[in-house]
């Protein structure tokens, strides 16, 4: 019998060598690049291992209320009859409006807002900007006062255009601070800067809002983006206002009105057990797709596939 099995396994040692040396040589690869890191075939794995997830951070966040509005007002805008601008504002605030302002200051001075300067009041933008524009047009915003005010360049500095492209002077940059040095500790944004194109005779554009920028206490800058929403309004309800119209005062730190809405719309389902609402929003890709229990499951985002750094509870507003 032995023998047998002896003869047998000499006539096909050569086969048999191979066999077990290209075996050999495939768990050795597999190991050598499981540990690298590469991408090692889910076989390898055993199935009954639980798979290792480290607990998502969780950050805190504060829901902000964006204390300004402000808009083109109606009627005829240039550089010669001036523009009109529409502002409503949810506390007494200072309109600050500086014609022909140097693009450089401009970025100048908001980019010092990050580091060293606080710009909270009218005063610290005037100093800031270094006499870097043509002419500083302030007015007193009465609180949710929605009245237009009219400002313009006057006729003594004998400006009617900012010269030809490319410019290097915004025609209008209107800055809104708080009046009241109380009200500044109570809203977390403290300026809202907007950047308006006026038209003029080398310039025929019409009048538009370029940039609009919020700065916070905390010296950080958002930008205000348009938003919008289907024509039809059948499909999909209406939000209950844009950012750049009214006062946005359910504003939670700017990004995040679009898809908390789009969430309420879709029926608050998270994405991956279908069943509980969403209450979580992922970080840095903020996404707002699982809920409480999920969060703890996942590493990545299931919809944009970015590792999770951190998240933070979304508060839904109450039904309405
Ligand atoms: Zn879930
Ligand atoms: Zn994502």
């Amino acid at each position: 019998m032995a023998t047998v099995f002896l003869v047998t396994l000499y006539e096909y040692s050569p086969l048999f060598s191979i066999a077990v040396v290209s075996l050999c040589f495939i768990i050795t690869a597999a190991i050598l690049l499981g540990w690298f890191g590469f991408d090692v075939p889910v076989i390898l794995h055993s199935s009954d291992e639980p798979e290792v997830i480290t607990p998502t951070p969780e950050k805190h966040m504060v829901q902000v209320t964006n204390p300004f509005a402000l808009d083109l007002g109606s009627g005829p805008a240039s550089v010669i009859d001036g523009i009109s601008l529409k502002l409503c504002c949810l506390e007494p605030c200072i309109l600050s409006c500086f014609w022909g302002c140097e693009v450089q200051a401009l970025q100048r001075v908001l980019q010092t807002n990050q580091h060293d300067l606080k710009l909270s009041s009218p005063q610290h933008f005037l100093q800031a900007l270094q006499l870097r524009y043509h002419y500083c047009e302030t007015f007193h915003i009465c609180k949710e006062d929605r009245e237009e005010v009219q400002t313009r360049l006057p006729a003594e500095h004998w400006i009617t255009d900012f010269g030809p492209l490319p410019r290097d002077r915004y025609p209008l940059v209107a800055v809104l601070t708080l009046a009241k040095e109380e009200a500044r500790n109570i809203y977390n944004i403290v300026a809202n800067v907007t950047v308006i194109h006026v038209p003029d005779d080398k310039y025929n554009l019409s009048a538009r809002i370029l940039f609009q920028y919020l700065l916070t206490s905390q010296r950080n800058m958002f930008e205000l983006k348009p938003l919008f929403m289907s024509a039809g309004g059948e499909e999909t309800p209406q939000p209950p206002d844009s950012e750049r119209t009214g006062p946005a005062s359910h504003t939670e730190e700017i990004p995040e009105v679009g898809e908390s809405d789009w969430f309420e719309r879709a029926g608050r389902d998270c994405v991956i057990c279908q069943n509980a609402a969403v209450n979580r929003v992922l970080l840095p890709c903020r996404h707002a797709c699982v809920c409480d229990q999920c969060v703890t499951h996942f590493q990545h985002c299931p919809i944009c596939r970015a590792f999770v750094l951190e998240s933070f509870v979304l508060e839904l507003p109450a039904e309405q």
